[in-house]
């Protein structure tokens, strides 16, 4: 069926995932006049719920939606030595995308002029005096919309050209235990007591929710995916092997895989469209993590928007990028070992500032600081020899997709 009517809007953000609700978050406090947040309806490109962690100091405005927090953070180092560090300020937050949900559209629809519409959007272009997204809507209508400007956050069909594409991969298991067998005070970010591949680096994560209840991760930054036997095998092993958890049930599964790389992400697709997320090149390339990014881009777009400065601040700053992508291609290319590197850089690094660098809150004096406790010799190797190596284009699967 198609029958076709068009719409105007301030504002249009399309997808609601981790960046789209960020973003509509932000905007329903500065309130545009119109605001529309473009969801498909159930289906494929409705990616399963998911949990987002970020860290974060003092109030955010997500308190509502945060279902776990931990002031204390563990890494195991591959020998199993623990180092346990207390990020003060800053807590380790757990966000779970159904709750960030509701709280939004709840926002939305209580907000004059904002609205969550079920549609697909089939092209997203500029025109003049704004830009205008195609959608289809459930029932097969086309409908047309036209806003002032619009943030894209649907995933992009293949990464821009990189020198080094490695992925975060993961699958994670709600597990339940007999007995108390977690201490929910404490977060392991990442223990590398587990069987390290022949490429790359491996870890466990667990995420304690009460004292029979935790998120038990096992991932990987290397350059392909695992299938999930093999995923399930190296979570049985971590789970009974390593935790030492003998009875246990698996609730709830999570699984995906963000890119790590350092391609360039163009933040403009035309005059009036910008990407925003993963798209748009939020996501951290050495950690994976963009939430928090997500989180600061967004209260960066309202605050323009709200003065009639028409810019998208870049969500990571250059040095960060830079530094970044010499981490990436020194664990690609095997010069450094990835267990030592994060292990050391907790070891010797105070947790806040660790966390603040990550955040890109540090001054360049404690840039240096942190570069002088990596291995310098093999970092600076890998930063010469950048510059000289081209950026490849490579088809790629789509990432960030989550399988339940
Ligand atoms: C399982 C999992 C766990 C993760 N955990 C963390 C974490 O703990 N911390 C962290 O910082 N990062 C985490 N990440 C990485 C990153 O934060 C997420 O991938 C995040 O969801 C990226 O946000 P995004 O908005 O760019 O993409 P998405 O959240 O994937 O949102 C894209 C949205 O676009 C919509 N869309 C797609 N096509 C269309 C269309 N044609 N029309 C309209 N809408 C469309 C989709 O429905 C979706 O809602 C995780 C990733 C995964 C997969």
């Amino acid at each position: 069926m198609t029958s076709h009517s068009t719409e105007f809007s301030d504002a249009i953000v399309v997808g609601g995932g981790a960046a789209g609700l960020c973003l509509a978050h932000r905007l329903t406090e500065t309130r545009p006049n119109t605001l529309t947040l473009i969801e498909p309806p159930d289906g494929p490109l409705r990616p399963a719920a998911r949990t987002w962690c970020y860290w974060n100091a003092g109030d955010d405005g997500l308190e509502e939606a945060v279902s776990a927090s931990w002031s204390v953070l563990r890494v195991h180092g591959a020998d199993g030595r623990p180092v346990i560090v207390e990020p003060a300020a800053f807590t380790y937050r757990m966000v779970r995308s159904g709750d960030f949900e509701r709280l939004v559209h709840d926002r939305l629809t209580r907000s004059d002029g904002g609205r969550v519409l079920r549609a697909t959007a089939e092209s997203v272009r500029s025109v003049r005096g704004g830009a205008e997204v195609r959608c289809t809507l459930p029932g097969g209508w086309s409908l047309t919309l036209r806003a002032r400007r619009v943030f894209d956050s649907r995933p992009l069909p293949a990464l821009p050209p990189a020198r080094t594409r490695l992925v975060q991969h993961f699958r994670g298991w709600f597990v339940r235990t007999d007995t108390g067998r977690f201490d929910p005070a404490i977060a392991d970010l990442m223990d590398f007591r587990v069987p390290q591949p022949a490429h790359g680096l491996a870890f466990g994560y667990v995420l304690p929710l009460a004292p029979d209840r935790a998120l038990v991760e096992y991932t990987e930054f290397s350059r392909n995916t695992l299938t999930i036997e093999e995923y399930e095998s190296a979570l049985d092993h971590y789970c009974r092997d390593i935790l030492g958890l003998r009875t246990f049930t698996v609730e709830r599964t999570e699984q995906g895989a963000i890119p790590m790389t350092d391609a360039h992400f163009p933040r403009r697709a035309g005059t009036a469209v910008f990407r925003i997320g993963t798209a748009g090149g939020a996501t951290r390339p050495a950690t994976g993590y963009t939430f928090a990014a997500a989180q600061r881009q967004s209260r960066a777009i309202a605050a323009a928007l709200r003065d009639g400065r028409g810019t998208v601040p870049a969500p990571h700053g250059r040095r960060a990028l830079a530094m970044d992508a010499i981490l990436l291609r020194a664990l690609d290319s095997g010069r450094i070992d990835g267990p030592d590197f994060f292990t050391n850089l907790f070891r010797r690094v105070p947790a806040e500032r660790l966390l603040r660098f990550l955040d890109g809150g540090t001054s360049l004096r404690e840039e240096w600081g942190i570069g002088l406790r990596t291995p310098v010799r093999p970092m600076l190797r890998t930063a010469a020899e950048l510059p000289f190596l081209p950026r490849r284009s490579r088809p790629v699967a789509r990432t960030g997709e989550s399988h339940r």
